[in-house]
Parts: C-alpha cells; sequence; structure tokens
C-alpha cells in the first residue's frame, strides 16, 4: 500500500499545470482531490513519475449562473455542489447525486473534475451529469479550449477522450428548474459506492436517464428513453431500462440482477420524477 515514487510539483495555475503536463508526456498526472488517484497509486495500479498538484487552485472552484446553463469549475467539490443554493433551485438533480457520493470526507475532498477525467463507471455524478446533457470544458497547450459533449467524454473502462495534456476546466450543466428528476442509488451499505444507481430527468419536453455501473463506462439508458419518446408506459419503459448494457458480474451482484435493478430503479425514478412536476 506504498505507492512509487514520484516527483510532486504543485501548480499555481491552470495554465502551469497544463505546461506541466505538456512537458512530462504520459509521465505526469494532475491531482485533484486525490481520493481516486491516490489508492490507484497505492495500489500501484497507477505509476506515474510526477505529480501535478491542482488542488489549491481556487479559481476553478466555482458554481455560476450563465444564462441558460449553470457554470461549474473542475475543481468544485462534492459538497460544495451538495450545498449549492443555485443548483438546488436550477439543477437539482446534480447537488443531489453529490449528496450521495461517498462519505462526507470524501465529499469535501472529491472534485467535479476528477471524478469525470477517472472515468469509473461505479462513479454517481457522470451518470447525472449524461441524463441533464452537460458539455465539457478541455483546456490545452497555449489555453486552447474544446467543448466536450458528455455523451463523448467516456470511451472505455476508465478512459475519456481527455488528450494527455489537456485539463477538464468547467462543466457546463443545461438548467432544468421544474423538469421532474430522481436520483435513486442501491448499494449494501450506507456510503457505499452503487451496485447499481440512475440519474433521471424528464418532463417539460426532456427526457435523459444516466446509469451507473452497467456497463464499462457510465452510460444512457437509450431504450428507455426512446420507450418515453414515442409514448410508452412507464413500466414498458422502465421493461426495457438494461437494453444495450453490459453490466458485470462481481462479488455484489450477478449480472442478471444488475439488470434486474436497472429496470426497477428506472421504474422507481419514473414516478418520483412524474410526482416532482
Ligand atoms: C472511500 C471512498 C468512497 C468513495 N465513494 C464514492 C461514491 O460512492 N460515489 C462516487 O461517485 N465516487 C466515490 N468515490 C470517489 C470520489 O468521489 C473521488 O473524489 C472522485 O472520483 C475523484 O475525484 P478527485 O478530485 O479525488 O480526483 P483525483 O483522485 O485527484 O484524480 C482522479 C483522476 O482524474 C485526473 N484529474 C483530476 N482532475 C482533473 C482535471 N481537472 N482534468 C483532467 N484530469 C483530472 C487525475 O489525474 C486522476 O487521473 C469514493 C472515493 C473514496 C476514497
Amino acid at each position: 500500500m506504498i505507492p512509487a515514487a514520484f516527483e510532486y510539483v504543485r501548480a499555481d495555475s491552470a495554465d502551469h499545470a497544463i505546461a506541466l503536463l505538456g512537458g512530462h508526456g504520459d509521465e505526469a498526472k494532475l491531482l485533484a482531490g486525490g481520493h481516486s488517484l491516490l489508492p490507484m497509486m497505492k495500489l500501484r495500479l497507477a505509476v506515474p513519475g510526477v505529480l501535478v498538484d491542482v488542488g489549491r487552485l481556487s479559481d476553478l472552484r466555482y458554481v455560476r449562473d450563465a444564462g441558460d446553463h449553470v457554470a461549474i469549475g473542475a475543481l468544485t467539490r462534492h459538497r460544495d455542489l451538495e450545498v449549492d443554493p443555485l443548483l438546488a433551485a436550477e439543477v437539482p438533480l446534480l447537488a443531489h447525486a453529490a449528496s450521495h457520493v461517498g462519505d462526507p470526507q470524501v465529499r469535501h475532498r472529491g472534485t467535479i473534475g476528477g471524478t469525470l477525467a477517472h472515468s469509473d463507471p461505479a462513479s454517481d455524478l457522470p451518470a447525472a451529469l449524461l441524463a441533464l446533457d452537460a458539455t465539457l470544458v478541455a483546456t490545452g497547450a497555449g489555453g486552447a479550449t474544446r467543448e466536450i459533449p458528455i455523451g463523448e467524454f467516456f470511451t472505455g473502462y476508465f478512459e475519456s477522450a481527455l488528450a494527455e495534456d489537456e485539463m477538464l476546466t468547467e462543466v457546463r450543466v443545461p438548467k432544468a428548474a421544474g423538469v421532474g428528476w430522481s436520483f435513486q442509488k442501491f448499494n449494501r451499505r450506507a456510503q457505499d459506492w452503487a451496485i447499481v444507481g440512475v440519474a433521471l430527468v424528464h418532463g417539460a419536453g426532456r427526457t435523459g436517464i444516466g446509469l451507473v455501473n452497467m456497463g464499462s463506462t457510465p452510460l444512457r439508458a437509450t431504450a428507455a428513453e426512446s420507450a418515453l419518446s414515442q409514448g410508452a408506459s412507464l413500466t414498458d419503459a422502465a421493461g426495457v431500462a438494461d437494453e444495450g448494457t453490459e453490466p458485470t458480474a462481481d462479488l455484489n451482484a450477478s449480472e442478471e440482477y444488475r439488470r434486474h435493478l436497472a429496470r426497477v430503479l428506472v421504474r422507481r425514478a419514473l414516478e418520483e420524477a412524474g410526482a416532482r412536476t
């Protein structure tokens, strides 16, 4: 449980961090909250030669009203999201999903950018951001930015569309006030990771269903979404919630149990979202 030796550099700006990434190639890793990277390093599943600490870049820690969307700095912590009044009013699904991440210590350190860049299919916020159709902003060499629709961000198991020398700097979330929503997380112990989770917005002409732990990436329940758009009943739509997914079997659940959970949780989520509109 002791990581391999590494060099530590504290970045004094995002530009500095990105320049360090560019200079070191695949040797360097950003350190944000450290709650995913450090466990990986202790297990020697990640062996970066250089850690670029961005955890204190307070200018990337914000939740702002940006007209039709809420802009969130990549270093905003889960706890910030959980208690933010603008988010509670405009994107309550995200605030609520953040309150389900781990325990208070984890929420006070972990960041929205870290959880996205880590791209763990068992994470809660990626599913919520998929349901909400968020756009991610990546900044690269020379300050060049590009917008990545979240549907194109998760490219494989723990893999994202970020280039080695890019930093995730902002998350843009379309406002969803007045849209029904629900977050359902099934775990065996309070504050544990989800065995399966569902993040859902439905109503006011919008439908988005994100699934936690139903494949090698965070993904959307596209079959259920299209059934709803074609006027299917909630029961029929929930009945196809696992279509197109590839859940794994592990000590917590078999593949079939996860599929069953996805169908049950989507049904519950649709009912709860309906009661909220
Ligand atoms: C005990 C425990 C329980 C947990 N339970 C849950 C849970 O129930 N649900 C859940 O969703 N999560 C859970 N987590 C994960 C937690 O939310 C992490 O904080 C989060 O996944 C990673 O965020 P971080 O800021 O700590 O990232 P870090 O660990 O610092 O970084 C993770 C990865 O992202 C990269 N990175 C970080 N920031 C950026 C950026 N801005 N741009 C580009 N790359 C970046 C790093 O280089 C690294 O590869 C748990 C963690 C622990 C330790």
